[in-house]
C-alpha cells in the first residue's frame, strides 16, 4: 500500500480495503474521455462504476489517487492482477470525449514525476512493456490483455506523446534531469482553440472541466441571453468547449476583447450575465433532522430552517422524488417520504431508509445536486 506524496489522497471505499494485494510491475496510462477533475473521477468511480483507476490527472496537472498502489485496481482486465500476484499501476487522465486531443504540458508534467516516483518507489524498469505480462510502461492501446479485447485509448495523439516525450523525460528525470515544469495555464488547443482552464468565483468553478450546478446555470442564461448556437444540444453541468465559446460571444458581446473574451468568466462579466454571484450551498445535517422531526407534526406548511430545507427539496425534485409543487421549505409529510424513497435508491431499508436525513444520504445528495453537507 503506497500513496504517492504529489497526490491529493482521495480513497475509494470498499475498494480500497477489499481488493486484493499486487506487486505492482507495470504502469499503463488512459483517456477518461471526459474533461474532468481527479474529484469529478473519484466521484464518478465511487458513484456509477467500478473500474478505477489508481490515479487520476486532470488538464492542470492536478494529481489525484484512489486506490493505494499495492491494491488492486480495475482498470486494465488482465493485467490488473495476475496469478503471480504482479499488476498494473493505472493512471487516468482527462481528455475530450473522443479521447482525441493531447496531454497539456501540465499533463506531461504531472505524468513524468509520477511516472520517476513509481520506478522509485515500485522499480518499474525504465522502458516500454514488451510484453502484455512484462515489466515497464505503456498505454492501454498496446495489448489486447488488457482491455476487453481491444482499445483505441487514450488515443493516437497521446501514443504519441507517451513515446516521444512522456517515457523519454521520465527516464531523463530518473537520471537526475529536471522534471519539466508545467506551464499549467494553457489547455491542449494552445492558442489555436478555445481556453482550457478554469476559475474559481465566490468558491465555485468554471471553465473547461468545471463541474456543477453553476455551470448549467451560466449555460441556461447564455442560451437566454441568445448566445447558445454553439451547443450542439442543451448545456449541463459539464462545462466544455462549447459552454466556453458560447460565453466568449456574451463576453465580445459586453465590449470585451483579447484575453479578457477567452470565453473564461471573470467576476465582472459573470455578474453581468446572472445578475449575482452564485455562492457554494451550504446544508447543515443537523438542521434538517430537526426540521425532519418538527415539520411533519406541526401546521401545515410549517418551517424549520426553511433555506436548507429548500435546498434538500429542489434536489429531491431534482432526483424525481418530489413533485416541485412541494419545494415550499417545509420539510413535511410527503418531503420525508420522497427522502425515505431516495433512501431506499441507495439501498438503505427498514428504519434507514425512515425519511430522515443522515449523513452519508445527504452527503450524497449534495454531491449530485451541487449542495455541501455540514454536521
Ligand atoms: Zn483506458
Amino acid at each position: 500500500m503506497a500513496w504517492y506524496p504529489g497526490a491529493e489522497k482521495m480513497e475509494l471505499q470498499p475498494e480500497s480495503d477489499e481488493q486484493p494485494a499486487i506487486t505492482p510491475t507495470q504502469v499503463i496510462f488512459h483517456s477518461v474521455a471526459a474533461p474532468w477533475t481527479p474529484r469529478r473521477m473519484y466521484e464518478y468511480w465511487r458513484d456509477s462504476t467500478n473500474l478505477e483507476s489508481h490515479f487520476g490527472v486532470g488538464y492542470d496537472g492536478g494529481v489525484g489517487q484512489f486506490v493505494g498502489t499495492g491494491t488492486r485496481a480495475d482498470a486494465n482486465m488482465g493485467a490488473n492482477r495476475r496469478a503471480d500476484g504482479s499488476g498494473a499501476v493505472s493512471v487516468e487522465t482527462a481528455s475530450d470525449d473522443a479521447s482525441t486531443d493531447p496531454w497539456t504540458d501540465a499533463q506531461v508534467g504531472a505524468l513524468i514525476a509520477l511516472g520517476v516516483w513509481l520506478h522509485q518507489r515500485h522499480g518499474i524498469p525504465l522502458r516500454i512493456c514488451p510484453q502484455w505480462d512484462a515489466p515497464g510502461f505503456g498505454v492501454h492501446r498496446m495489448f489486447p490483455e488488457w482491455s476487453d479485447g481491444g482499445t483505441a485509448c487514450p488515443g493516437d495523439a497521446r501514443a504519441r506523446q507517451f513515446r516521444e516525450v512522456v517515457l523519454p523525460g521520465i527516464v531523463a528525470a530518473a537520471g537526475g534531469a529536471p522534471v519539466p515544469t508545467p506551464r499549467g495555464d494553457s489547455g491542449p488547443a494552445g492558442d489555436s482553440g478555445p481556453a482550457r482552464y478554469r476559475v474559481t468565483i465566490n468558491g465555485l468553478e468554471y471553465g473547461y472541466g468545471a463541474h456543477g450546478p453553476q455551470v448549467r446555470e451560466v449555460g441556461e442564461a447564455l442560451v437566454r441571453q441568445g448566445y447558445g448556437r454553439h451547443y450542439a444540444s442543451g448545456p449541463d453541468e459539464d462545462w466544455r468547449d462549447a459552454d466556453t465559446l458560447n460565453y466568449q460571444d456574451f463576453q465580445r458581446g459586453l465590449g470585451y476583447s483579447g484575453a479578457d473574451a477567452d470565453g473564461v468568466p471573470g467576476e465582472g462579466s459573470l455578474r453581468r450575465l446572472l445578475g449575482r454571484l452564485p455562492s457554494p450551498r451550504r446544508v447543515s445535517l443537523a438542521h434538517v433532522v430537526t426540521a425532519a422531526r418538527t415539520d411533519p407534526g406541526a401546521e401545515q406548511g410549517h418551517q424549520t430552517y426553511g433555506g436548507e430545507v429548500r435546498i434538500v427539496e429542489q434536489a429531491l425534485a431534482d432526483e424525481g422524488y418530489l413533485e416541485q409543487r412541494w419545494v415550499d421549505g417545509s420539510l413535511g409529510t410527503r418531503t420525508v417520504q420522497a427522502y425515505a424513497a431516495f433512501q431506499r435508491s441507495l439501498g438503505y431499508a427498514g428504519e434507514d431508509a425512515n425519511g430522515v436525513p443522515g449523513q452519508r444520504s445527504l452527503r450524497t445528495l449534495g454531491e449530485r445536486r451541487g449542495f455541501d453537507v455540514t454536521d
